[in-house]
Formats: C-alpha cells, structure tokens, sequence
C-alpha cells in the first residue's frame, strides 16, 4: 500500500471513530409519561374488512342494529335505502367509521335529487352522500361534504352503480353547563381512500333550512343513515369506538424537601 493510500486508510477510520464516538455521546429522550399499553387489535383481511374491535352494523344479511332497520330492502348482501331514515340501537362519541355505497346505476334527477343519503355522525352532523359524478350541485353540498358547511377538498366520486367507501373519523363536541360548546366536534372523511375532509372543525349541527349551530347533546348519540327519496345502497358498515391513551407524568423527584424546578 503506498504511502497515499495509508493516509487516506488513517483518516478514514478516524472519522468512523468520531461519527461512533458522538452516537455513544448521545443521551436518549424518553418524555418520562407512564403510558398504558395499546391493547392488541387484529385488523380485517384485506383493506375495509372490519379490525377485531369493530361493532359491525351491517354483515350483509341484518339491518337487526338499527331502528326501521327492517324498512330496508336486504337482498344479496346489499341494503337499499326504502322508506326511511334508520338509526342505531347503540350510540357513539368519538368513532371510526366504514361504509360502502353506490348510488343508483339508473340516473335519475339532477343536483341534490340524485343519488342523495348521508350518514348523520351522533345524529345531527351530515357527511352527505350524493351522486356528484358529472352532476352539478351548490359545492358544500356534494358528495363529501359536510352538509352546508364545508365542500369535499377535490371530488372523490365513482360513477353511479359503483361502490364506494367512507372512512370517517370522528371527535364529537363537548358542552359546558350552560348548554354552550366548549370543544367543537371535528370530522375526517376519507372518501374511495382520498382524504377529502381533513380534521375538519364543525360548526354545529348540518341545517337544511337555517345556518348551522350547535345545541346540546349527550356525549354518545346515535348514527343515522338518510332516506332522501333515492335507492341508494349500502354494505359493509362497521364502526369503532376510539378512545386517546392518558398517560401519566411522575411528580418531579424531590431534593431537600423542594420539588424540582421550584
Ligand atoms: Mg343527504
């Protein structure tokens, strides 16, 4: 080996020391908060399929968890929207939501009379669902929206007859003792995968015929599925409850009586 290439060997391996030396030097962060261990949930098979922990609502062969469930047109595995709105037995605050839908095949009417349902989050907040491919309606009122009050960030439809998803996130509000909000309710959609709500801040409920406004509810409402007249179908509805982990951070140890940092 020439003298050359010694000298580049030499540097070589001191800057391997320095770069080892600095990594040993580092002192990890941990942010000392005692967290409860995640609980274990095994997810579905493929994309859609409801996680260990979901509360299914629709298997394709019972509409049993919803009242006028029984109203609906079962057949195939497939529920078709029939003479009313139907609503959870159960309720839910905080939640996660999936469901699949198609508007009808057979296009029928025009801006919000065609192909309009929704999902009402705690029975009040609209995600609509409507027939937005190539059908022209007032924008925070297509498929996606958050009825009346925010438009879909981009239009995620498929065209009619098609199956399409929603996943939904969900924060409900908080009310104080005066009946006033004191945390809004936030809603994430992702409509056919596409994120077209992003932690999108309420503004009470989705109105029809009166800007939106909040009134006070229990923590936990129901989920109620929209008749507006069209045959919209549905399957594969699930939906869990989701709950943030609180941790707790240690009281600061004690040196001569004093807490630290007093
Ligand atoms: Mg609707």
């Amino acid at each position: 080996m020439s003298v050359r290439r010694n000298v580049f060997a030499a540097v070589g391996v001191a800057l391997v020391g320095v770069g080892v030396g600095s990594v040993l030097a580092q002192r990890e962060y941990k942010s000392g908060i005692v967290w409860p261990e995640p609980k274990l949930v095994t997810p579905g098979d493929k994309p859609g399929d409801p996680p260990s922990d979901a509360i299914v609502l629709f298997d394709g062969k019972s509409l049993d968890k919803l009242q006028n469930g029984d109203k609906w047109l079962i057949a195939d595995g497939v529920a078709t929207v029939r003479g009313s709105d139907i609503v959870t037995k159960d309720k839910f605050g905080d939640c996660q939501l999936h469901l699949e839908f198609a508007t009808p095949a057979e296009v029928k009417g025009t801006g919000q009379g065609r192909g309009n349902s929704g999902v009402f989050l705690m029975n009040r907040y609209e995600v609509q669902i409507l027939d937005s491919f190539d059908n022209k309606t007032y924008f925070d009122g297509q498929c996606g929206s958050l009825y009346k009050q925010t438009p879909p960030m981009v239009n995620a439809c498929r065209k009619p007859g098609e199956w399409q998803t929603y996943d939904i996130t969900f924060t409900a509000p908080k009310f104080g003792d005066d009946g006033q909000v004191t945390k809004p309710g936030y809603a994430t959609v992702f409509h056919n995968g596409v994120c077209v709500q992003n932690h999108f801040e309420l503004q009470g409920n989705t109105n029809y015929d009166k800007p939106a406004a909040y009134e006070k509810h229990a923590a936990k409402e129901p989920i109620r599925l929209q008749n507006h007249g069209n045959p919209i179908q549905f399957r594969n509805i699930w939906i869990r409850e989701i709950v943030p982990l609180v941790g707790t951070k240690p009281e600061p140890k004690k040196e001569n009586g004093e807490k630290k940092g007093e």
